[in-house]
């Protein structure tokens, strides 16, 4: 996955996010706390199989994502929604709308906070 790829990707799930969070009058911090009740999502998701969504980081294959680097997880990417040490264990992705991904999980989406 090139830069130019992320970096469109992370503009349409933050764009994408805020007209959700605006068409249903809601705010970002409200759409943030609604995210820990979502239903987790589920690596049998069709989308999550295909960016080899994981709940538990250190089980990604290093083999098969090679931009997966140790120690990278939800809680530390940019589209993680909930604070970096979750008390839940779960917030809100982005990239997922309508479901809630595990703090200590990674995709291939992952991008760190700045
Ligand atoms: S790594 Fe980032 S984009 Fe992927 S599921 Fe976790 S929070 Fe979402």
């Amino acid at each position: 996955m090139t830069t130019s790829n992320v970096s469109r990707r992370a503009f349409i799930a933050g764009a994408a996010v805020a007209v959700s969070a605006l068409a249903v009058g809601i705010t970002p911090r409200q759409a943030r706390a609604a995210g820990e009740a979502l239903p987790h999502l589920s690596d049998k998701d069709p989308m999550a199989k295909a960016l080899h969504y994981s709940d538990n980081a250190t089980a990604v294959s290093k083999a098969q994502n090679p931009t997966y680097k140790p120690g990278d997880r939800c809680s530390k990417c940019r589209f993680f929604q909930g604070k970096p040490n979750e008390a839940s264990g779960f917030a809100g992705c982005q990239i997922y709308p309508g479901y809630s991904v595990s703090a200590k999980g990674w995709c291939a989406s992952y991008n760190a906070r700045a």
